[in-house]
């Protein structure tokens, strides 16, 4: 039996109904690992001995007749910028190579108390500043649909993995829209949550007032059961909030009549390639004939979100990223001549060429004299797109858009192009600006690449927007996530 094809909530019920075994889960898992990691390289640090000790603990359990999670012996992997007690997190940068955290994040203890079987640590781009995880200082991450192709960014390695039955699920991180545009990529479902929804103790930080993190599988169902138990308010993140404990995988309804849907004209305009268009326009559609209204809205601020995300993330970047000198963590240079020197070296020799870049571009516009003019203004741009967002919900429910406006690039076709590099944020990265929720499903596939439809919900309207997720997969039966690898 095949189990890493199987989704987590069909795992769940074989382990209740003794089908199978934790242990024979991790094991099919790391089976498949063998055979593929090799050709896509999801992974930076495999944990297949804890892993498999772990699932014979969760077996041991079942066996004693304990209730346990409904997670719990489902293999999960974690992108390496969330921290884990005793194993490496290196945010993919050659300045944390060997940093091990003496504590776990919030949501790994979760993770931990459920149950399930931490599999390893995914790469990523540098400090998740990026769209293909080519910026990754260790390795390049394959598209399991296709090997000659970037699986997307900086969360590659969690999509990547989940696609190619690597991982059941997967955590990512999204600032910009680093879950839902590998996810897109891929072809599997990604979720950013509403900001303050998840905790974000532990989770390295890129630019605080943007970052969350999120689950990533092949199903709905499956996000949905990793939402439910990563959510919540944390004692240890004064921005995450009390929101009770939704069980979101119970509460899914597929029945899309009455849903109202909301497009933008302005995320199906130029700029975004006409078969990517027709994808989501045709699943649109389709949720149309099963009873959705289809609105037309507008959201005028939409062109200027990429100029004000870029500005605010590297600002906060910049600030946070300062704590990287050579003396309170991971790398410093060997040979130096004073204290500035040690400084300039490490940071010069520690971070790539990127997360420079950002750091300059974010002390740039912070810097007096620029302040008013760059920081200042796209701080208003974020009031006026978040205002934006706020009346469109007023007449919609959800507001479905592409999440990429192309099918997965080839591997270095932009990395020497920052430019077009960041277009491939164009739609997501307004959703963080609003710190809203959006999830990216799969809507099809253009000369056998994913193609992945954006849905965004209202502030903490998970719940919703996991049902209109749920409403189109069921409507299309189901989504095809395993490529074969070849
Ligand atoms: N690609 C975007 C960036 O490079 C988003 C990154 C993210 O969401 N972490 O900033």
């Amino acid at each position: 039996m095949e189990l890493y094809k199987k989704s987590a909530a069909e795992l769940s019920e074989m382990l209740r109904k003794k089908e199978c075994s934790a242990f024979e889960i991790a094991e099919s898992v790391f089976s498949r690992i063998e055979k593929v990691e090799n050709k896509v390289n999801s992974y930076l640090t495999l944990c297949k001995e804890e892993a498999l000790e772990k699932a014979k603990l969760v077996d041991k359990a079942f066996s004693d007749g304990k209730e346990l999670h409904p997670l719990a012996g489902i293999p999960i992997g974690i992108k390496d910028n969330i921290s884990t007690k005793g194993i490496k997190t290196t945010c993919a940068s050659k300045m944390l190579e060997n940093y091990v955290p003496p504590f776990n994040a919030t949501v790994v203890e979760k993770i931990n108390s459920a149950d399930m079987v931490i599999t390893g640590k995914l790469n990523m781009d540098e400090f998740a500043m990026g769209s293909s995880t080519e910026n990754s200082y260790f390795k390049l991450t394959k598209n399991p649909h296709d090997l000659e192709r970037v699986p997307g960014g900086s969360s590659g390695g969690s999509a990547a993995a989940v696609a190619a039955g690597e991982a059941i699920v997967s955590l990512g991180s999204d600032t910009g829209g680093s879950i839902r545009q590998p996810s897109a990529f891929c072809g599997v479902v990604g979720l950013k949550p509403t900001y303050g929804s998840v905790s974000r103790y532990g989770l390295v930080a890129f630019a605080s007032s943007l970052d969350q993190i999120g689950p990533i599988g092949r199903t709905v169902k499956d996000v949905a059961l990793l939402q439910s138990l990563i959510c919540g308010r944390d004692k240890m993140d004064a921005t995450s909030r009390e929101i009770g404990a939704p069980d979101f995988a119970k509460e899914l309804k597929s029945n899309l009549s009455g849903l109202k849907i909301g497009m933008p004209k302005e995320y199906f305009g130029d700029g975004i390639d006409s078969a990517v268009k027709q994808s989501v326009m045709n699943a649109i559609k389709e949720m149309e004939k099963a009873g959705a209204t289809i609105k037309e809205i507008n959201l005028p601020s939409t062109p200027y979100a990429l100029n004000s995300y870029y500005i605010l993330s590297s600002a906060e970047a910049s600030s946070n990223l300062a704590r990287f000198d050579g003396v309170k963590y991971g790398y410093r240079t060997p040979e130096y001549e004073n204290l500035i020197d040690m400084y300039e070296k490490t940071r010069s020799e520690g971070f790539g060429d990127e997360v420079k870049r950002r750091i300059m571009l974010g002390t740039f516009v912070l810097s007096s004299g620029y302040y008013d003019a760059y920081y200042k203004k796209a701080k208003l741009l974020q009031k006026k797109i978040s205002e934006e967002f706020s009346l469109a919900f007023e007449n919609v429910d959800i507001i479905a858009t592409p999440t990429v406006p192309s099918t997965a690039f080839k591997i270095g076709e932009n990395i020497g192009d920052p430019i077009k590099m960041y277009t491939a944020d164009i739609c997501t990265v307004t959703i963080n600006i609003a710190g809203l929720p959006a999830i990216s499903v799969p809507c099809g596939f253009e000369n056998n690449l994913p193609v992945g439809m954006q849905l965004i919900g209202n502030k903490f309207e998970e719940q919703t927007l996991l049902n209109a997720a749920f409403g189109y997969e069921q409507l299309v039966g189901g989504f095809k996530c395993l490529p074969e690898i070849v």
